[in-house]
């Protein structure tokens, strides 16, 4: 078997988006054993999308696209799949009452342009949508041939169309692969060490054939391992599972933060609400992206609560300052004393428990800059000089991420494992 990735719409055309949909979806099916041997971008146009279609059909078994599913003039992929595979659009009378439902429960009118989202064309699986209006299509056509290629279509906006392949098409898919079973995958987040190294501390399990396979990716220093194994129910594949992620959490160590979604800023703050401490932050040489994402990582932990909303939890993150580095000249050469002195003011300013200072950034000794990160108890200062590596971007994000941890590691060992 193999596959093929279409995204669809003039802003990827154009330039003007780029297109993650197809490398999400290529690693997806890659996981699942489908190999991917073509990317095609289409416009918005119905020829455009025909020619695509029948392209993609004619080569590949399976086929699956994003985009063009919405309400509106431009979104033409029912259409398009109408016409590749000769059938009529019908009405789905429980997928009217989906979307009618949908706007009912928000007291907004539904438009009659919305009526479009619930035709398919005849022979569709829908595929259910449970964070937006468009469904999927699930769809067999004819091929030239006399076989048949599978076309799965999905939404543009990235994350309904990853609730969906998660929710039901990756499994559909899975049943369909020869050694029909399910597949289960495990991703185990680690910080703190580099791809290579972190691959150098596990004992031979990167490789392929191995069951359950083991993966390694790395974004923004954050290194994710994708375990995955195949077996005839969830339960053996989780008993798979289980020794391999034992083995990797003790070969890491604290390198390990969490699982699946996870950032290292959830696992900070989830570490400060298991210890019962408090934090703030002021940052230099960071752009606010330390006190950025602890408190994402504060309202996602909060909305996950079941408080939530009218009683939020309690915050654990009492807020940060951002400081232009310009207005920080007395603290560009960090001595100890004036990075405690600075997690102290952080401290004292938000009212917290803890405080945490990230410095301004400095030449280093190799030519590369380096910043001063300091934790501090109100006692005891913990310090550490960070280089900064990369383009600014992924620098800063690189030097944030890495001030939180402390923050972790600091806390990790005084909770009980989760
Ligand atoms: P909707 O119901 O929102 O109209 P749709 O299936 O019609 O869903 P599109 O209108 O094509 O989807 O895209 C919706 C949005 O999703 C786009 O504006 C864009 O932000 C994002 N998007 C679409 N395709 C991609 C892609 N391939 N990669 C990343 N983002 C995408």
């Amino acid at each position: 078997m193999q596959a093929e990735v279409i995204a669809i719409g003039d802003e990827l055309t154009t330039g003007q988006r780029l297109d993650t949909n197809s490398q999400w979806l290529s690693t997806e099916l890659g996981l699942l054993g489908i190999p991917v041997c073509f990317h095609t971008t289409v416009c918005d146009t119905l020829e455009a999308g025909i020619d695509a279609f029948r392209i993609a059909a004619a080569r590949c078994d399976l086929v699956v696209a994003t985009g063009g599913l919405g309400p509106t003039a431009d979104d033409l992929t029912r259409d398009v799949l109408a016409a590749v595979s000769g059938q009529p659009l019908d009405l789905s009378a429980a997928a009217l009452e989906a979307v009618e439902s949908r706007f009912a429960r928000r007291a907004v009118a539904m438009p009659e342009s919305n009526r479009r989202q619930a035709m398919f064309p005849r022979g569709t699986r829908i595929i259910p949508n449970p964070d937006g209006t468009a469904p999927g299509i699930d769809l067999d056509v004819r091929r030239p041939d006399g076989g048949t290629s599978r076309i799965i279509a999905l939404p543009g906006v990235p994350s309904e169309m990853r609730e969906m392949w998660r929710g039901t098409v990756a499994s559909a898919l899975a049943a369909m692969l020869p050694d029909a079973g399910v597949f289960v995958h495990r991703r185990i987040k680690c910080f703190g060490a580099g791809e290579s190294a972190v691959e150098e501390m596990l004992p031979d399990l990167i490789r392929r054939g191995r069951d359950p396979l083991v993966g390694i990716t790395a974004h923004e220093a954050t290194i994710t391992l994708r375990i995955l194994a195949r077996g005839s129910d969830e339960a053996e594949c989780l008993a798979k599972i289980a020794p391999t992620e034992r083995t990797i959490r003790e070969c890491l160590g604290p390198h390990v933060y969490g699982i699946e979604d996870d950032e290292v800023e959830d696992a900070a703050v989830r570490a400060l609400a298991g210890a019962g401490q408090t934090l703030g932050t002021i940052e230099i040489g960071t752009e606010g992206r330390v006190a950025n994402c602890l408190a994402q990582a504060q309202s996602r932990r909060q909305a996950q609560l079941p408080s939530h909303p009218h009683d939020p939890a309690p915050a654990v993150y009492r807020g940060g300052l951002v400081l232009p580095a310009a207005a920080v000249v007395q603290v560009e050469h960090e001595s100890a004393a004036s990075m405690k002195s600075l997690a102290d003011r952080a401290r004292a300013e938000c009212g917290a428990t803890l405080g945490l200072a990230v410095g301004a950034a400095r030449p280093g000794p190799d030519g590369r800059s380096v910043l001063t990160i300091a934790l501090s108890d109100g006692q005891r200062v913990e310090q550490i000089e960070h280089m900064l590596g990369g383009g600014p971007t992924l620098a800063f994000s690189r030097a944030a991420k890495t001030a939180v941890d402390l923050v972790r590691r600091k806390l990790e060992p005084r909770i009980a494992p989760s």
